[in-house]
């Protein structure tokens, strides 16, 4: 960033740290900067200008002045609250948790921006209770890593170019699929019916729009619960501090 430059952004607030009485150093995602340090100066004061649009996951649009180190929050206006995580804890702890992956990713250029894009849908969907809160976080995971460019193969079977029927591995550190056969040769149990199998690609394959329009059994839930999410890990290489309450709230 040019230190002196002031700029105009969207940004989803994905943490806040609070300084001293009053201050918070946010950290945002933006279509266009994607991760960002925003201090926010006084924004914890009722008056302040800041106070509405700067509190966690508040969607804003910023005025920043780009500071030496950070940006510097001018103004703030609030374009979308998402009042619903406030009403249950396990809608919270669903959303801390695809903010932490979100942060982890911290994709840049036009990843960022359909990443920002996901994680709106996904907030507002946790928010208006309209999705069981286990397919947003599967779908979350699935998608997340993929627009950052970790696409599995989920075409067909590695070993024989089977496409369907009966069940199918997913081997999360090749990205790749094998069916209960080719599995069973490496001594692989299935990991995915076909129920999940196909909510699967339909997760990585499918447009923006409709990621989230499927419903599946909920043992076929739990299976694609456990692949996207190992899977996820993988790609990130890295223990995300929320996991485990999630686990603890969603189970
Ligand atoms: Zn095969």
């Amino acid at each position: 960033m040019a230190a002196g430059m002031q700029l105009v952004t969207p940004g989803l607030v994905l943490r806040e740290v609070k300084i001293g009485e009053a201050d918070r150093i946010l950290t945002v995602l933006t279509p266009e900067l994607g991760v960002i340090s925003v201090s926010a100066k006084g924004s914890l004061r009722l008056k302040s200008k800041l106070f509405s649009a700067c509190g966690l996951f508040c969607y804003s649009e910023f005025t920043l002045f780009a500071g030496k180190n950070m940006y510097l929050a001018n103004d703030a206006q609030v374009k979308k609250v998402f009042f619903g995580l406030h009403e249950s804890v396990e809608a919270m702890a669903l959303a801390m948790y695809l903010a932490e992956l979100a942060l982890t990713l911290s994709p840049v250029g036009g990843e960022a921006e359909a990443l920002l894009r996901l994680t709106l849908n996904s907030l507002y969907l946790i928010s208006e209770g309209k999705k069981p809160l286990p397919q947003i976080k599967a779908v979350f995971e699935l998608r997340a890593v993929c627009e950052a460019g970790f696409m599995p193969d989920l075409l067909c079977c590695r070993g024989c170019q089977k496409y369907d029927g009966g069940d199918f591995y997913f081997d999360g550190s090749a990205g790749l699929l094998l069916c209960a056969d080719c599995a069973a040769r490496q001594n692989k149990t299935p990991n995915l019916d076909p129920a999940a199998l196909l909510a699967l690609r339909h997760i990585a394959l499918v447009e923006d729009k409709k990621i989230f329009s499927f419903s599946i059994p909920p043992k076929s839930m739990e299976a694609l619960g456990r692949v996207t999410e190992r899977y996820a890990l993988q790609v990130l290489d890295k223990p995300l501090k929320t996991l485990d309450f999630v686990h603890t709230m969603l189970s």
